[in-house]
């Protein structure tokens, strides 16, 4: 399976249109690298793709790597979309590629992401002709693009513009593997806690993209970036008395945090929250970041 970042970046990216706080500053000003919102592409065979999450900034994640430009003088390797939850940094990216022709777009959620979508007026047309938008069932393997899938109900809610309601299935993270190899691979962007089922999911994969919005629970208010807390927006923080890296602490996994907002002290990789990701032994993703399992 080959795996490539297309954007590592929380909603809004780095820099963010409206924001100077001093990661969207560092690069704007090209002394760090711009990210892009948080989207993996994965291939079985490097020849047909599945999105994980659709991002607004899909058409230029698409032009910045050339497996996923068209071939022929219409058609895409793209084949599809598996969707983690409804926040539009995750699925506005479908209104984007609106130019599909004939053949359409299988996107798979859950029940729940596919039903807020379809009320919707911008994301409704992918659950009709000639798009495919099917459900995706939980907790049961799937076959997908010579991949297997299993789609791993996590805790969260749905998103602010559906009222933060608790369902299950409202977030998911997805379990890959390919045909020949016993390796998985864990797309986990958004969680809000790490409950048995999804601390058994990192246990066992071979790579694990993780929740890497926030560091701390309150920075975008000590950087007065929003009265909001990570938690309250359906996040756990990295760092911190139950943050991740300390319920994670001796996973075997190989930890990469992405979806990283750009309030995110992990963005320096001078901070010493960086450096306490490296010191757990995990990464901080990239745009482009590739692997193969
Ligand atoms: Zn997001
Ligand atoms: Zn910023």
């Amino acid at each position: 399976m080959i795996v490539r970042v297309l954007g590592s970046a929380a909603g809004g990216g780095v820099p963010q249109w409206n924001c100077a706080c001093a990661n969207c500053t560092a690069a704007r000003e090209k002394r760090r690298p711009r990210r892009t919102q948080s989207s993996v592409a994965v291939s079985a065979d490097g020849a047909q793709w599945l999105l994980l999450n659709c991002s607004p900034d899909v058409a230029a994640q698409i032009e910045a790597f050339a497996p996923l430009h068209p071939a022929r003088p219409r058609g895409t390797p793209i084949a599809g979309a598996l969707i983690t939850d409804a926040n539009v940094d995750h699925l506005g990216g479908l209104a984007v590629l609106r130019q599909h022709g004939d053949r359409g777009f299988v996107v798979r959620s859950s029940g729940v992401v596919r039903k807020i979508a379809a009320a919707q007026p911008a994301f409704a047309p992918f659950t009709r002709a000639p798009h495919r938008w099917l459900e995706a069932p939980l907790d049961a393997a799937f076959a997908c693009n010579g991949l297997t899938v299993r789609a791993i109900p996590v805790p969260g809610t749905t998103p602010g513009y559906d009222g933060r309601r608790s369902e299950h299935g409202a977030v998911v993270a997805y379990q890959l593997a390919g045909r020949e190899s016993m390796d998985t691979l864990l797309f986990a962007p958004v969680f809000a806690e790490i409950d048995e089922t999804l601390a058994r999911s990192i246990a066992s994969a071979s790579v694990a993209f993780l929740d890497g919005s926030f560091y701390s629970d309150d920075e975008l208010v000590t950087q007065d970036l929003a009265l909001k807390r990570a938690r309250s927006l359906g996040h756990l923080p990295v760092g911190g008395n139950g943050g991740t890296l300390e319920r994670l602490r001796g996973t075997k996994a190989h930890m990469i945090f992405t979806h990283l907002n750009n309030s995110n002290p992990m963005l320096d990789p001078d901070s010493p929250a960086a450096a306490r990701v490296r010191e757990a032994g995990a990464e901080i993703a990239f745009d482009g970041l590739e692997l193969t399992l």
